[in-house]
């Protein structure tokens, strides 16, 4: 890759090239829960969740899944998109209840079918060419992935894992309830099957020495058959485990500033190998919600800045990448 041409690859760029056209992700909650809030895996939830932080406004899961992917769709309707991917986003997507075990994951019959019914029901809307479907790396079994692996044949079909951190007492720390090797199996075993692999990572998590941690986070990243990343930066959202600990010893919670943040990603892309597609490098949570960082700045001011510190700095996505 030279730096003139593209300072880091583009997941828009690749959906684009992909289908001929501009393609927009439209959020859809399809009523799901996590196992980390119920008890299966853990209670209280990761220490910095509150799902209604990150909830577009037209996701409704009292409204059917058609019904979202219109509203979707209007939301959306001044860029102009032709096609459309469903994102089932909200909590765990590929989970419906708990088996009664907290070590392995297993789905019924009948949650299997609810599953399938949501994702059917999604890749049913004409305007619709594909699913991309956020969970846990502790939430996919081997019958799962061999149904998403069919699926592939016909329509795009992206699944995300929330990995957060590559280090284990990061996850800890955060109540994660899965390990980094968790993430390594259900990556494997996905790009095994020759489904698309997302991940999601968060930096600046507590504990995490920077840029230190974030340059192994390239590191390890960059070790697994992932197609497609998204980072953010932390953020304290009210009510959550998180923000009551802020609010307490705001010192032992360092957060980043705007310029901190730009450098330590720019580092990050450097560090990280040159084809898997970026997605996303910010998370903008309504002010209502967030409490700390208020950087004020929309994604594609954020853009803006990120590329023209990119190509002040000669940097460039793998510039640094060791195979
Ligand atoms: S971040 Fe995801 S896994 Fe963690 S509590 Fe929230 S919905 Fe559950």
């Amino acid at each position: 890759m030279s730096p003139n041409i593209l300072t880091y690859n583009k997941y828009a760029d690749a959906l684009n090239e992909r289908f001929g056209c501009r393609v927009q992700k439209v959020s859809v909650n399809a009523g799901f829960t996590c196992p980390n809030r119920d008890g299966s895996k853990g209670k209280g939830g990761c220490i910095y969740c509150n799902n209604r932080s990150f909830s577009p406004p037209y996701c409704n899961p009292e409204s059917s899944i058609s019904s979202q992917i219109e509203e979707g769709i209007r939301f959306f309707s001044k860029y102009k998109s032709q096609k459309y991917i469903a994102y089932f986003q909200s909590y765990t997507n590929t989970y419906v209840r708990g088996n009664g075990s907290t070590d392995s994951y297993s789905i019924s019959d009948s949650d299997f079918e609810t599953l399938v019914a949501k994702y059917d029901e999604a890749l049913r809307h004409p305007q619709v060419v594909g699913i991309a479907v956020g969970t846990r790396p502790d939430c996919v079994t081997e019958r799962l992935l061999d149904y998403f692996a069919e699926l592939s044949a016909k329509y795009y079909v992206l699944v995300e894992y929330g990995v957060e951190s590559t280090d284990n007492r990061t996850l800890e720390v955060i109540n994660r309830g899965h390990t980094f090797e968790d993430s390594v199996w259900a990556i494997n075993e996905t790009a095994r099957r020759g489904i698309e692999v997302g991940a999601h990572l968060i930096l600046g998590l507590p504990g995490e020495e920077q840029p230190a941690a974030a340059l192994r986070h390239a590191k390890e990243m960059s070790l697994l058959p992932i197609d497609v990343l998204k980072i953010h930066q932390l953020q304290i959202i009210r009510n959550t485990v998180l923000c009551d600990r802020y609010m307490l010893a705001p010192d032992r919670y360092p957060l980043f500033t705007l310029e901190e943040y730009i450098e330590l990603l720019i580092d990050f892309i450097e560090n990280l190998r040159p084809d898997i597609a970026l997605d996303r490098f910010i998370s903008q949570s309504p002010s209502e919600w967030l409490v700390a960082p208020n950087w004020n700045i929309k994604n594609f001011e954020f853009v803006h800045k990120l590329e023209k510190q990119m190509l002040q700095r000669h940097a460039y996505q793998g510039k640094k990448f060791v195979g």
